[in-house]
């Protein structure tokens, strides 16, 4: 169901959200947090945010209220959430991804409100649906219709898992019971438990907005490199790595002992392909990658791969190759220099 915004209601608040809309979606999505604020509520000290990313600069509304009639139903026992629709929007009314006043995209992510445990996570009719306990708080929070889970599937806390605020818990999806197969997330906050539920609306006005999680483990929020290993040869790679799986950006090898600056390349799309063959030293002498790549060429440098530590940056596709350049001049890594004329220093 979709709830008309206050846009429309007229006088300075409705001038104020307008402004306040365009303000945020004139500018690129940041990487972290848009808003640094912390939830003022006694009863939820600490850092809570909003169960959905933020998308291209686009802070997540509620789009159906607490307690909203539902035909032939109970009151609505939580909230739901999506994006306001802007002019520009192409999704239609009447498809999953958009009801008259908001839409919602594919691969949208949901994150955990606040630190807790997963206490259930599991398929329902209704979708995949999820609960965090936020012991010792007397909180937990209720997240449903996702379409992919990123947490380990589990009942009564059994796995143990634990998750931070701003945590990737899976994607929106939408009600397989529901007609109007609207992509949203339902989600509802509990203080004591599921016999308590309370509107979280005023409470979440306070509450951040995160970006995608799964960029935000990849970049650093001073814009510096975060290197990691990517484990030995034989094994599988760690999920960050395979996260970059169809993604554009910049990667950095280092020298995991001297820290010493071995190689940046980027992949306009192939980010994981690009990356992970500078490991791959058994494809390179079976000439497996020879006329693989448009983008690319032999993947030339091949490293161990339990001696170097690797840094990525996600960016659009468009983004890539300059940022590779510009990287390169500014750090100079050291197997990139080989015969290749360098720049002067350039301001950065
Ligand atoms: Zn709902």
């Amino acid at each position: 169901m979709d709830r008309l915004p206050l846009v429309v209601g007229g006088g300075a608040l409705a001038a104020y959200l307008w402004t306040r809309n365009r303000v945020r979606t004139a500018t690129p999505a940041p990487p972290m947090p848009v808003t640094a604020t912390t939830s003022v509520d006694p009863r939820l000290p600490g850092r809570w945010v909003w169960p959905v990313q933020s998308w291209k600069g686009r802070i997540p509304v509620i789009s159906d209220g607490f307690k909203s009639p539902r035909p032939g139903l109970p009151r609505h026992g939580g909230v739901d959430i999506m994006y306001e629709r802007l002019p520009a929007d192409t999704f239609k009314q009447g498809t999953p991804h958009g009801a008259k006043w908001h839409v919602m995209p594919d691969d949208v992510t949901v994150v955990a409100a606040h630190d807790g445990v997963v206490w259930s996570a599991m398929p329902s009719p209704t979708g995949i649906a999820v609960v965090i306990d936020h012991s010792p708080l007397k909180a937990a929070t209720f997240y449903a219709h996702l379409e992919t889970l990123a947490v380990k599937e589990t009942a009564r806390a059994e796995s143990k898992q634990r998750v931070r605020a701003g945590e990737l818990l899976g994607t929106v999806g939408l009600n397989p019971l529901d007609g109007e197969r609207l992509r949203h997330l339902h989600f509802e906050l509990w203080l004591g438990g599921p016999n308590d539920r309370i509107d979280p609306e005023e409470i979440m006005k306070r509450w951040d907005v995160v970006d995608d999680p799964r960029r935000g483990v990849l970049v650093a929020r001073n814009g510096g490199f975060h290197y990691r290993p990517v484990g030995a040869s034989g094994e599988p790679y760690p999920s960050w790595v395979r996260e970059l799986v169809g993604r554009a950006g910049v990667y950095l090898i280092r020298d995991a002992e001297t820290a010493e600056l071995l190689y940046v390349g980027s992949s306009t799309g192939r980010l994981y392909d690009t990356l992970t063959r500078h490991f791959q030293t058994w494809r390179r002498w079976k000439k497996f990658w020879k006329g693989q790549y448009a983008e690319g060429h032999d993947p030339g440098l091949t490293y161990k791969r339990d001696s170097v530590e690797v840094a990525v940056r996600v960016t659009r596709a468009d983004q890539a190759l300059d940022e590779e350049a510009r990287l390169i001049r500014r750090l100079r890594p050291r197997d990139n220099l080989l015969g290749q004329p360098v720049d002067d220093e350039v301001p950065f």
